[in-house]
């Protein structure tokens, strides 16, 4: 019985002999394919500038910086997301604030983070949970009326668009993540989308060392060709030329990539129709589906996941919390109950299968197990 997982890469043979080109070639860092897959990426979200990093993680880390994220200051997100989305803050001395989802999109509910907007806050950062474009127009507003920066967290949601626009245009900045689970993986990779020459300049200038070359952004005459200045405490965050051409040979199939994914859900959407213990993930035109988060009655998830797991479907679940995680419960102060809707689905969900190699066949057999364990289970 093969094993399906909620989650894996697809790679052929355009993308290995991509990486082994480059092992052949000059440059393993800091050469062309490095610009090129930001070009292309720029290209592809539709925005004016794409910088690349060495994971999501740094590509966060460096949009916070580059929105001027200091000691004190705040970042508000959404309590359903991965660690990173607060830890980024973290890094530069900063306080992650969470608030609660709209159950209805399973993202950031800008009510409730209109009630979370303080003084302190810099950056707005909603998540496109799951693929779900999130509308970000409500936090573009917000982040108007305080001076905050709006960076949207789409390590869920490449190829995503909302209203025919493609994630990565419409928020300041934007972050991607290229882990293998991904749409498209470099094995480890970021990149943040932004239509600001500063925010470029600046996320440049953080992705190495804080390093300056060039003498037009140098405060004093460079002492010879060979000058640099450090100007601001930066980290070394680069992806490497190996990672960036695989990066480029991946993004070229990302379109078939997003495809199936739609393609995969609608035929989960189906499969589960009528069955009254399940409740699927919301629908919108534009989701690109990096998970297909199924919800079973609370109380039942446990069981399911393992029955799932005995019959070699391994579903994963999206997610604990954040501020309900050890570490930011002792360090602020979150508690159970803080944020309802996001707990309520947190003890719902399993993430199914999905992704590029599955075939009809393997959906299928993953829907007929969900089937026969949810006519067991009393309705919700
Ligand atoms: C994957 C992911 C990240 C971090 O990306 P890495 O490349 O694993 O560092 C951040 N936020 C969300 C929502 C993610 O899914």
């Amino acid at each position: 019985m093969k094993t399906l997982s909620y989650g894996r890469q697809f790679i052929d043979d355009d993308d290995i002999d991509a990486v082994v080109a480059v092992l052949k070639g000059d440059w393993l860092t800091q050469g062309p394919s490095v610009k090129e897959f930001e070009d292309r990426f720029a290209e592809y979200v539709g925005a004016r500038y794409a910088v690349a990093f060495a994971n999501g993680t740094a590509a966060l880390h460096g949009a916070y910086f580059a929105a001027g994220v200091k000691e004190g200051d705040e970042v508000l997100t959404s309590a359903m997301t991965f660690a990173a989305t607060g830890n980024g803050a973290l890094y530069l001395g900063g306080t992650p604030v969470f608030a609660d989802i709209d159950p209805s999109t399973l993202c950031l509910d800008p009510e409730a983070a209109s009630k979370k907007v303080s003084k302190r806050t810099k950056v707005i950062a909603p998540v496109s949970y799951a693929g779900y474009p999130v509308d970000i127009a409500p936090f573009l507003e917000c982040a108007e009326s305080c001076g905050a920066v709006v960076v949207e967290d789409a390590c869920h949601a490449l190829g995503a668009e909302r209203n025919g626009v493609r994630v990565g245009k419409e928020a300041h900045m934007t972050a991607f993540s290229f882990h293998p689970v991904k749409h498209i993986t470099t094995g480890e990779g970021g990149m943040v989308a932004t239509d600001s020459e500063e925010f470029d300049r600046r996320l440049r200038l953080f992705r190495t060392h804080g390093i300056e070359k060039e003498p037009r952004f140098m405060g004093a005459p460079p002492d010879g060709p060979w000058a640099t200045e450090m100007q601001v405490l930066g980290f070394n965050y680069r992806l490497s030329e190996l990672h960036a051409a695989l990066g480029l040979s991946q993004l070229r199939k990302l379109d078939r990539f997003v495809l199936r994914r739609k393609e995969i859900a609608s035929l989960y959407d189906e499969l589960f129709h009528g069955v009254s213990s399940l409740r699927t993930p919301p629908r919108c035109e534009g989701h690109s589906y990096h998970l297909y988060p199924l919800q079973f009655p609370a109380g039942s998830r446990a069981s399911a996941f393992e029955e799932l797991d005995k019959r070699g479907i391994r579903g994963m679940v999206h997610y604990l919390p954040v501020p309900l995680h050890p570490y930011y419960r002792e360090r602020f102060g979150y508690v159970p109950g803080d944020f309802p809707h996001a707990e309520d689905f947190y003890a719902r969900e399993i993430s199914l299968p999905v992704y590029y190699g599955l075939s009809d066949e393997d959906i299928r057999r993953v829907a007929e197990e969900v089937r026969a364990l949810a006519a067991l289970l009393p309705n919700p």
